[in-house]
């Protein structure tokens, strides 16, 4: 018999973080491994909203694979993974076919418009690297046909991004660094371009800490942003955003608008078969998908129950690398009939951006920090991936080794 094949679909952070792990855990003779990822690099999804601003170049968020994973001990396919034959042990790919004895899926997210209307059609999402890099040139365009036309449109210079919640936030606290250099390079007055932020709760980061929460809307509002609580998108036409219902609508222009409202779990889920919550399947504690002995789901396509508050822990990078952790030592199990461990959610806190030069967040139970000390943290957090991933050289290559 040969040896057993795993399959790791996606090579995001818990792909990428599995892929590792098992050339670390199982010997070669053990057991086959094979990656399969839609491009032939990897890019970090927590660094989008800048490559979307243009304040981080598109080729320091991603890598090219096999620059981390060696080619020699993993098959390497870039391919797009269409479906999961699960009772076949087969996957289905936009070019070939390929079978399992155990696969992880690790297929990201896709963004949730909730049916808004004219939101798919009229708004950019940032989902990757493309979708980012056309938010990019977008705003830039718009700056430049500005200085250039003879009648000029002001809207034309108002980003609307829609969605108050962490990638919102940390989005437009990257414009706020970004528009004033777009006005000085296209000899634009600053008060002509407007970033405004529309969220539907009553608050931005709804249920985040209430003190960090006023201190990221201070430090936004300083620097410009507009922010609009308690106003719900309900339409998404060409140039704008209606806000409310019936004979109460608003409706605000833009030249720009991006759609940041809401994430859920790879259609390639609902697409094989699987039983879904909210576009994502809900995980044994083991990490496997229920009644699948065979299949593990890992990062944005699981739900996690965290048991103690009776809801799934949020989806997060963090999150994903430590799935990773738990499946390759259960996988691992299986291959030697050892007992397979439930997955411990080790929090490490939040922290997020406001720009280059601000950040916040809670670290190490509860403890908050602001402005310098929470960019320099964000800074250690996203070069220690980096360094989880390959090391120092990796740090030297893509990290941010500017720290405030
Ligand atoms: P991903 O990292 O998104 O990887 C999915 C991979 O699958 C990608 O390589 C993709 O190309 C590939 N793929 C998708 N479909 C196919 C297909 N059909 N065939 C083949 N390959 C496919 N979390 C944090 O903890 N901290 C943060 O600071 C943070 N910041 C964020 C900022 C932004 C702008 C966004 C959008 C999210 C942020 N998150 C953050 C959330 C975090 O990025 C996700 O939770 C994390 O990326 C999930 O990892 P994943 O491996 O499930 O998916
Ligand atoms: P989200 O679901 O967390 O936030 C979406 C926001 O859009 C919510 O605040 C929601 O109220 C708002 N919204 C929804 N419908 C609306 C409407 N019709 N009109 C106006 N507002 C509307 O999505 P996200 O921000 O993309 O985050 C996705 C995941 O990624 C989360 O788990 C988040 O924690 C994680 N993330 C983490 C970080 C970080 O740790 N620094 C950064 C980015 C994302």
């Amino acid at each position: 018999m040969g040896k057993p094949k795993i399959v790791v679909l996606g090579a995001g952070y818990a792909g990428m973080m599995t892929t590792k792990r098992l050339m670390q855990k199982l010997r070669p003779e053990e057991a086959e491994l094979v990656l399969v990822n839609k491009h032939n690099y990897h890019y970090q999804t927590t660094w989008l909203h800048e490559v979307a601003a243009g304040t981080v170049n598109q080729n320091q968020a991603r890598m090219m694979i096999s620059d981390v994973i060696n080619p020699n001990r993993v098959s390497l396919i870039y391919d797009e993974v269409v479906e999961v034959k699960k009772d076949a042990n087969r996957v289905v790919l936009k070019n070939s076919e390929i079978t399992y004895d155990y696969l992880v899926i690790s297929l990201g997210f896709e963004t949730n418009t909730f049916g808004i209307k004219g939101m798919e059609k009229n708004a950019f999402s940032i989902t990757d690297i493309e979708s980012s890099r056309m938010i990019r040139e977008h705003i830039e365009y718009q700056f430049a046909k500005y200085s250039t036309s003879d009648k000029k449109n002001d809207d034309d210079l108002t980003i609307l991004v829609g969605g108050g919640g962490f990638t919102g936030i940390e989005f437009v606290g990257e414009l706020a660094e970004k528009v004033p250099e777009l006005c000085k390079k296209y000899d634009i007055d600053r008060s002509k371009a407007r970033i405004i932020n529309v969220e539907a709760a009553p608050r931005i980061l709804p249920g985040f800490n209430e003190d960090l929460v006023a201190y990221a809307k201070k430090s936004l509002q300083d620097r410009g942003v507009e922010i609009r609580e308690g106003a719900k998108i309900s339409e998404c036409k060409k140039n704008s955003f209606v806000i409310g219902e019936g004979d109460e609508t608003e409706e605000i222009k833009a030249g720009t608008i991006v759609w940041t409202g809401g994430v859920t779990g790879n259609s390639i889920l609902s697409k094989s078969g699987f039983e879904i919550t909210k576009g994502k399947v809900t995980v044994e504690g083991d990490m496997r998908a229920p009644g699948e002995d065979n299949i593990f789901i890992l990062g944005d396509c699981a739900w996690v129950m965290n048991k103690e508050e009776g809801r799934p822990f949020p989806p997060t990078a963090q999150a994903a690398m430590q799935h990773a952790d738990t499946c390759s030592s259960n996988l691992k199990a299986l291959l030697h009939g050892g007992p397979l461990e439930d997955f411990v959610f080790d929090d490490k806190g939040t922290v997020a951006s406001l720009g280059e030069k601000d950040a916040m967040g809670t670290v190490f139970d509860d403890h908050l920090l602001y402005g310098t000390s929470a960019t320099a943290m964000k800074k250690v957090i996203d070069n220690r991936y980096l360094f989880l991933l390959g090391g120092p050289k990796l740090i030297l290559k893509k990290g941010k080794l500017r720290m405030i």
